[in-house]
């Protein structure tokens, strides 16, 4: 039969994921008109970004195998609500339509939750998703406001939060020694007077972006390496991208590349994930086949069109399926599973 000629076909249709999980980013929602992006090039639709949460949110609903838990990847409402005095109401609204998920959501933090709470503010709120964190002693960087964990929601998968911010000028009081810390550090490389606007060539140094502690890196080593041991896969999620390769290099986090040699001196992670580009990006890391995901940010996507998207897990493949601007995406842990597995790609659907 065509099923014994071809097997792998036959496994790829066949085969339920061992779990399934929701994508969604920069969401940036207000209650207020259409504006536009900082340099006036793409349509930011403030109001109707809530529909398309909420048609996400249907579309996991109504999904035969439901999401084992919902990744947020930051900006889930728009700056624009803290001049407006509208910063708690946003956050109830979109929290609403979240609480209505079928799964857990987990939630990142990105710029826009600091330029409408503060880092201690956030931590006390509904967006510190923690407490899903798994029940072990190294689940989360002890001792220290850092909003990173890591939780496990199927056996041999452990997933990995990680704060973007961690070293920023956003969210920390002024007097701070780490606000301190990283106003030295930009100011090395960002000689503006508005250090929103960027310099070259570290154009990343901005304050829309941000960094990693020393801290919070050794944490992940040693959560990288317990992985390790367990031939755990994980996957790393936070708001701003890590590598030059899936974004625009303004984008970047300040310390990308000693994220990435963390990620490069261990063998578990498979896959990193971060929003913050609205436009997405996708590449795969030549050295270690990490897969680097950049998801296509809510805010720029026409209210009748969608930017979500559903992974499906199985032992040896995770396999994304996007709905609207978001392209789907297959990810293998090896480059020889990639070419065995090949035949999957003839099942994607763009829906
Ligand atoms: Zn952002």
């Amino acid at each position: 039969t065509l099923d014994k000629d071809n097997p792998r076909m036959d496994d790829c249709r066949q085969q339920t994921p061992l779990f399934t999980f929701g994508v969604i980013a920069d969401i940036q929602y207000a209650d207020m008109d259409d504006g536009y992006n900082y340099s006036r090039t793409r349509r930011r639709y403030y109001r109707s970004s809530l529909q398309l949460l909420r048609n996400a949110r249907k579309s996991w609903s109504e999904s035969a195998v439901k999401p084992a838990f919902i990744l947020q990847l930051g900006d889930v409402i728009d700056g624009f609500n803290k001049p407006r005095d509208a910063s708690e109401r946003a956050l109830d609204t979109v929290l609403r339509e979240f609480s209505s998920c079928p799964a857990e959501v987990h939630h990142v933090w990105g710029n826009h939750e600091f330029y409408n709470f503060s880092r201690s503010a956030l931590l006390r709120s509904k967006l510190n998703s923690a407490a899903h964190a798994d029940r072990s002693p190294n689940a989360a960087p002890g001792g220290s406001d850092i909003y990173a964990y890591r939780f496990s929601p199927f056996p041999g998968f452990t997933f990995v939060v990680l704060d973007a911010y961690d070293v920023s000028l956003l969210g920390r009081e002024k007097s701070c020694e780490q606000y301190i810390n990283a106003m030295n550090l930009i100011k090395l490389y960002n000689k503006n007077e508005d250090l929103n606007s960027f310099g070259s060539p570290t154009r990343r140094f901005t304050m829309f972006n941000g960094g990693f502690s020393k801290d919070q890196l050794d944490w992940l080593d040693s959560v990288l390496s317990s992985a390790d041991e367990k031939q755990e896969r994980v996957t790393i999620v936070s708001h701003v991208p890590v590598h030059p390769d899936c974004t625009d290099n303004v984008c970047l986090a300040w310390n990308f590349d000693e994220l990435l040699a963390v990620i490069r001196s261990h063998s578990s992670v498979v896959c990193y994930m971060a929003g913050h580009a609205h436009d997405g990006g996708y590449c795969r890391d030549e050295d270690t086949g990490v897969h680097h995901l950049t998801v296509d940010g809510v805010i720029e996507t026409p209210p009748d069109s969608n930017a979500f998207a559903t992974v499906s897990v199985y032992r040896d493949r995770m396999v994304l399926k996007g709905c609207g601007s978001i392209r789907d995406r297959h990810n293998y842990k090896h480059k020889r599973s990639l070419e065995s597995k090949l035949g999957c790609l003839l099942f994607t659907v763009l829906c």
